[in-house]
């Protein structure tokens, strides 16, 4: 696969990507869902699932944002018995990792993920990206 494509070739990047003629590829940083409290565009939902591992039942989604074409794996867990405990964190996956996500693995390939944003009651924020890895703690 070629290395990753300048800005000025961004435009007949996408344009391939149109006629299928390349796989996604392209990074287009500059949507909306890349800022920290940003969100993706009519997103569509590719997986749903619970996270049944460490008896934390988090949330698991990867959705796909219609504008930029990017897959957004997001975790959500919330301890009903602590107030503000409510915590999310997301992070674009490169297109060859999306078919691995599974809901059992998903913390384990978001902790790998940059740029990875974080948000909720938990730290009273609407989004920030963070280098810290997934925190499970109420
Ligand atoms: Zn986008």
């Amino acid at each position: 696969m070629p290395s990753s494509p300048r800005s000025a070739a961004r435009r007949a990047n996408q344009k391939k990507i149109i006629d299928g003629t390349e796989t996604m590829q392209t990074k287009t940083t500059g949507c909306g869902c890349f800022q920290p409290n940003g969100r993706l565009v009519s997103p569509e939902i590719m997986f749903d699932g619970t996270d049944t591992t460490n008896s934390s039942y988090g949330d698991v989604t990867l959705s796909r944002c219609q504008d930029c074409s990017t897959v957004w794996l997001r975790f959500f867990i919330e301890y009903e018995w602590f107030a503000r405990s409510g915590r999310w964190y997301r992070a674009p996956v490169p297109a060859e990792l999306v078919s691995d996500v599974t809901a059992e693995n998903a913390i384990q390939i978001l902790n790998t993920l940059e740029p990875r944003f974080a948000g909720g009651s938990h730290f009273n924020s609407n989004g920030f990206e963070t280098k810290a890895l997934v925190d499970l703690r109420p």
